[in-house]
C-alpha cells in the first residue's frame, strides 16, 4: 500500500480575492461552505493548483491549507506560522 498522505482539494467558483479563485484543502478551517469545485484527491497543493489553473484563471492558494503555495505578502505569513 501506498504510504502518501493525500488530500481533497477544492477551489472557489466565484473568485474571492483580488479576482482570484482560492485553492482550499477538505480540512481547511476556513473553508467555504459552498460555492466549491471539488479538484480531487492530491499529496499536496501543488498539483491541485495545477488543476485549479487548468479551470479557472487566476488561482491563489489559501495561506492556511495551502502555505506552500501561497502567493502573497510576508505580512499573511504571519498570521499561519503556528499551522499544526
Ligand atoms: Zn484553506
Amino acid at each position: 500500500m501506498a504510504d502518501i498522505m493525500t488530500a481533497t482539494y477544492y477551489v472557489t467558483e466565484a473568485p474571492v480575492d483580488e479576482g482570484r479563485h482560492f485553492v482550499h484543502s477538505a480540512n481547511c478551517q476556513v473553508l467555504p461552505e459552498s460555492g466549491l469545485d471539488d479538484l480531487g484527491e492530491f499529496p499536496d497543493c501543488t498539483p491541485a493548483m495545477e488543476a485549479a489553473r487548468a479551470k479557472y484563471d487566476p488561482v491563489n492558494a489559501c495561506a492556511l491549507c495551502c502555505g506552500a503555495c501561497y502567493e502573497g505578502s510576508d505580512a499573511f505569513e504571519d498570521m499561519v506560522s503556528d499551522d499544526g
